[in-house]
């Protein structure tokens, strides 16, 4: 995933920008090996960190906080990020000072956001915001409202956004450029949510000139594109198509992927609504091909509508009827994903009195910093590590800004997964299948279920412990997913019983890859559990049927195999064609 590699990369570089202060000069050298290894090889990094945790005793106060901050780094790279809020809090008791403290502060955000800890998230938020305080340094604080503005925008907390948003720049008050840009930018994007559409549109065109004569061409195109946005949900449709043309050509340019698939999509609506369906089905069938990802949802929902209505105009009423299946089971999707978000803007809700009292707190604040503000320019420009720091937090914004989307999938996936195994959970995963069952039964193809139920899985538990009894599960998730194809959809169902479906595969594969797998689980030495004892399971097949209508009637064929299974003594494979025969 070159975009995630880019986002940690940027968020490093944001964070060792900085040239390490020589106390003791062996270790601070092995440290900013590491650090520069993290942003090029991962693994000579974990271990260098290794070895320097290894003789941690070494080390002095700073360069203990060092080194964590760099294994927390670590473990955000790989998206572990329970492990890197650990490390970071240890970092923190080495009492790191000043812009260090405040990179820790940031980095644990980003791990919060990724454990979809909003209320976390924002505490650290404000707690970050108050501290840069007393920095007394207004560029710092602009930066961090434009942090704050990125987490409203991903929770659409629109009215807090433009709050912000306008109190960022009547701080900045165009001095320095890139904030100016950036709180343009959001400002307009809040006014656009609000459904401000005259003000939004003026607001773009201002965001775009200014980004453009200003050198950030990428927000000068996100600045087209919104101002698009605004015609569009206007329903001017002929007026917002040369702007997403414009802005579809330059994203190209930048590879941008995500902007160009949802101009596409807006795209092909637009031709639909002009009556060009040609053009319209065209664009629609691009967005159509991607993968099915919770961050293609969205667009995928859109042109599906978009190809159901032109198959209506045509009179194909079959294939219309299809495509509106397809976009309400996307349109499901999309509306638990908003209930997710929902309930933690509640929780961040919470905080939200607090809030208000620390921004009125910081507009007064503002008044005495414009009264001391010589001073403080003086001090800035005297002050290197101001300006280093300004501009790893500019590079960093603009992935923030970029990375929006990158981390909506990182809530989601967090919501999808099930704690113990990371696999997915039931909900998950069935949605998923069913989305594929669908497309399977529009396209005629076959799509087999096998049931799994680990055999015994009580006395395991009753003889070992619960926490052998996780040991197991965790193992056998572990050997299943080894064998696992990129199509497989791979669920916990709940408790010892795991599900997998298996779009486009026959039932003959189905049995073959069944028998693998229960192979492969008893096949797992469980020595390294502590204990030694074997771990079989029992599996179920069944296959689609022309007849079905869901998912439902293939997954009870399949328990019922799995019955059969128990039944006939356990560790084995049944399909459900063969039970009825
Ligand atoms: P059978 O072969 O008939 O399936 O027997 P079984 O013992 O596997 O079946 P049963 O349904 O009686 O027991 C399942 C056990 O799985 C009961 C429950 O305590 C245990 N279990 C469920 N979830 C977890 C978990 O997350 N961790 C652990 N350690 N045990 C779990
Ligand atoms: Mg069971
Ligand atoms: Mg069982």
């Amino acid at each position: 995933m070159p975009q995630i590699l880019m986002y940690f990369f940027i968020i490093i570089v944001l964070l060792f920008s900085r040239a390490a202060i020589a106390d003791n000069v062996d270790y601070d050298k092995e440290l900013d090996t590491i650090e520069q290894s993290l942003k090029t090889d991962i693994g000579y990094a974990i271990e260098k960190i290794d070895i320097a945790l290894s003789s941690e005793s070494f080390l002095t106060s700073p360069q203990h906080s060092r080194l964590y901050m760099l294994l927390g780094t670590k473990n955000l790279y790989l998206g572990h990020f329970l492990e890197a809020d650990k490390a970071l809090d240890k970092a923190l008791t080495y009492d790191p000072l000043g812009e260090e403290l405040t990179n820790i502060y940031l980095l644990k955000i980003t791990a919060n956001i990724g454990l979809s800890n909003y209320k976390k998230a924002f505490a650290l938020l404000e707690d970050n915001l108050s501290r840069i305080d007393s920095y007394q340094d207004q560029s710092i604080k602009i930066m961090s409202y434009i942090r704050l503005m990125n987490v409203y925008l991903q929770l659409d907390a629109y009215e807090e956004m433009l709050r912000i948003a306008q109190l960022a720049l009547s701080l900045n008050q165009g001095k320095d450029s890139k904030s100016e840009c950036f709180s343009m930018l959001y400002h307009s994007v809040a006014h656009l949510k609000l459904t401000h559409f005259d003000q939004a549109e003026t607001l773009f065109t201002d965001t775009q000139l200014y980004c453009k004569n200003h050198g950030f061409p990428l927000i000068e195109i996100m600045s087209i594109k919104g101002k698009a946005n605004v015609l569009f949900d206007k329903g001017l449709y002929a007026e917002a198509e040369p702007f997403y043309l414009e802005a579809l050509e330059r994203y190209q340019k930048f590879q941008f992927q995500i902007e160009i698939n949802e101009i596409q999509s807006y795209l092909s609506s637009i031709y639909f609504h002009l009556g060009d369906y040609q053009q319209a089905d065209m664009f629609a069938k691009l967005v159509n091909a991607l993968p099915n990802k919770p961050s293609n949802m969205q667009v995928k929902k859109r042109v599906n509508e978009i190809l159901s209505l032109i198959a209506g105009k045509r009179g194909q009423f079959d294939k219309a009827y299809q495509y509106q299946v397809v976009a309400s089971a996307l349109g499901q999707q999309l509306i638990d994903e908003q209930k997710i978000k929902e309930n933690a803007y509640q929780m961040a809700r919470f905080d939200s009195v607090e809030k208000n009292r620390e921004n009125t707190s910081l507009i007064q604040d503002h008044e005495l910093l414009m009264k001391q503000k010589d001073l403080f320019m003086k001090e800035k420009s005297s002050s290197i590590m101001f300006s280093t720091l300004l501009v790893g937090l500019s590079v960093g914004l603009l992935l923030l800004l970029i990375s929006a989307w990158m981390q909506r999938n990182q809530f989601m996936k967090q919501a999808q997964r099930d704690g113990l195994t990371g696999i997915f959970n039931r909900r998950t995963g069935q949605e998923m299948a069913e989305n594929e069952f669908i497309q399977a039964q529009m396209l005629g193809e076959s799509f087999s279920v096998l049931l799994m139920d680990l055999d015994l899985f009580k006395n395991i538990n009753d003889q070992y412990g619960h926490a052998t009894g996780d040991w197991v599960l965790k193992k056998v998730t572990h050997v299943i997913g080894e064998v696992l194809k990129p199509t497989h959809i791979f669920t916990r169902m709940g408790g010892e019983e795991f599900a997998l479906f298996m779009p486009k595969q026959t039932e003959d594969i189905a049995v073959e890859f069944a028998e693998q797998i229960r192979n492969a689980v008893a096949n797992i030495n469980t020595r390294f559990s502590g204990h030694d004892f074997t771990v079989t399971v029992s599996c179920g097949v069944s296959s689609v049927d022309k007849d079905d209508l869901s998912l439902d009637p293939l997954i009870r064929r399949a328990d019922l195999a799995l019955y059969k299974a128990k039944h006939n003594g356990r560790n084995c494979v049944i399909c459900y064609n063969d039970t009825i025969k």
